[in-house]
């Protein structure tokens, strides 16, 4: 014999199919959010600085171009305290840190300035490219 069929689930009721609706709606245009993009891409570049420098090193063999020193990646999060009026890093030269020399560190980062409305003058050329050409960008 069975039990009542009226009892709860543990954990309480489960959400009805209207309610799911609403769910799946809210969490699909957060993931679409600026901010919630913005706050992804410094996850990702803050857990490749401190487990990725492998995956770094090879992908920076695929970087090519050069800065043009737009400032965008500098104003991704908060902006950064060395970013002059006119959007010159004040310590462009040997100080910069390691986080602002390995951008973009893939093509994920230069969607990233491309989402804000900037274009990163750096490309990146396909996996596994004759390793002749595969020269770090200079920066
Ligand atoms: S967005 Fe690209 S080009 Fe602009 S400052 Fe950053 S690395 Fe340089």
């Amino acid at each position: 014999m069975s039990g009542p069929s009226n009892v709860e689930p543990p954990g309480g009721p489960a959400p009805s199919a209207g309610f799911r609706c609403v769910l799946d709606r809210i969490r699909r245009q957060w993931r679409q959010s600026p901010h919630w993009l913005q706050f992804r891409g410094q996850a990702r570049r803050y857990w490749l600085g401190k487990f990725g420098r492998s995956y770094i090193a090879q992908s920076l063999l695929r970087r090519r171009g050069h800065c043009q020193q737009c400032g965008m990646c500098c104003t991704l999060g908060r902006a950064c305290p060395f970013l002059t009026r006119d959007r010159r890093c004040l310590i462009y030269g040997r100080l910069r840190p390691a986080a602002c020399r390995h951008f973009p560190i893939d093509e994920r980062d230069i969607e990233d300035v491309a989402r804000r409305g900037g274009h990163c003058s750096y490309s990146f050329i396909s996996p596994g490219t004759d390793a002749n050409q595969a020269r770090p960008a200079s920066k």
